[in-house]
């Protein structure tokens, strides 16, 4: 197995993180309108994803609700960190329209937190849940949310109820960096516990989901260690893939993890049991989300 490349003695990306541009023949520029024309934003502009080209050239994109300013500032993350606005209560109903126009068979929801409102956007998120299930009633529909902080238990029965097919809640990175990372509001511990009460309370069958992002200074046994976790709190799938530097501003990157380092971790989740592992380097959290979600779906039976 060929290792990882320290950024230091490697400052340009290696050949397996280069992406394409996006491509006249297929579907992106018609995504692109229709997401820019409903007012909307995805976490795919947001976050400078670089697997744009590939996701909104296959007609999928995932929507991000509750605005585009974050009250947060973790330290990898491009999404604009700052004062929201108030929040939109006509979003919900643009976003289904625009997941029919785009003839989605599964949704991935994902929002900003915001610590700013008391419900910390649930309300929203179940809203959002609703205003599909009406418009599109035969997508699966994902949210990938955040941690609530503060009104967990009531935040988690609020979306629930609307009983979304996956629950995603990023863990992000390793114990060891977690609080370096993402700030002293966000908790590792609290991240597994939001997803262990998430399977509990769930009302009907639901696959629950989490993402890693390596290159930030863990080790793979760390990461190993922080699949275990996962494993623990009943989480059935999970991604890891490459971190990259969005701006001078952000944490700079460590180490280029080769992919056949991927593959081995791959091997170390099935083995300890999770129904889908997708690690590779342009892995993201919702990169081919409707595949992990059928892979992990015929896993379970
Ligand atoms: S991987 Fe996710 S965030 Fe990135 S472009 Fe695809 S859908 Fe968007």
């Amino acid at each position: 197995m060929q290792g990882s490349q320290p950024v230091a003695e490697r400052p340009r990306r290696p050949e397996w993180m280069r992406v394409r541009a996006p491509r006249a023949d297929s579907r992106y520029f018609e995504v692109r309108q229709l997401i820019h024309g409903a007012g909307l934003h995805t976490i795919c502009e947001e976050a400078r994803c670089p697997n744009i080209a590939e996701c909104w050239g296959r007609g999928t994109a995932t929507f991000q609700i509750l605005g585009d300013t974050c009250t947060r500032a973790c330290r990898y993350c491009y999404v604009h960190s700052g004062t929201p606005g108030p929040v939109d209560p006509l979003e919900p109903l643009r976003l289904a329209q625009a997941a029919a126009q785009m003839e989605l068979d599964h949704v991935v929801v994902t929002s900003v937190d915001r610590d700013d409102v008391p419900d910390r956007g649930a309300g929203h998120y179940a809203a959002t849940i609703r205003a599909l299930r009406a418009r599109v009633p035969s997508a699966t529909i994902e949210v990938l949310t955040p941690d609530f902080l503060g009104v967990e238990e009531q935040a988690l029965r609020t979306v629930l109820a609307e009983r979304p097919d996956v629950f995603n809640h990023n863990i992000e990175t390793v114990r060891r960096l977690h609080r370096r990372m993402r700030g002293a509001k966000a908790s590792y511990d609290g991240a597994l516990a939001l997803l262990r009460r998430a399977g509990e309370l769930a009302p009907a069958p639901l696959l629950t989901k989490s993402g890693i992002i390596v290159g930030l200074g863990e080790t793979n046994d760390e990461v190993v260690e922080t699949m275990r976790d996962l494993r623990r709190a009943g989480v059935d799938v999970v991604t890891i893939g490459q971190y990259l530097q969005p701006s001078a501003k952000h944490v700079r990157i460590d180490r280029w993890v080769h992919p056949d380092e991927f593959r081995w971790l791959g091997e170390q989740g099935e083995a300890l049991g999770f129904g889908s592992v997708f690690a590779g380097p342009l892995v993201r959290s919702s990169y081919r989300a409707d595949e992990q979600r059928a892979a992990a779906a015929s896993a379970a039976h």
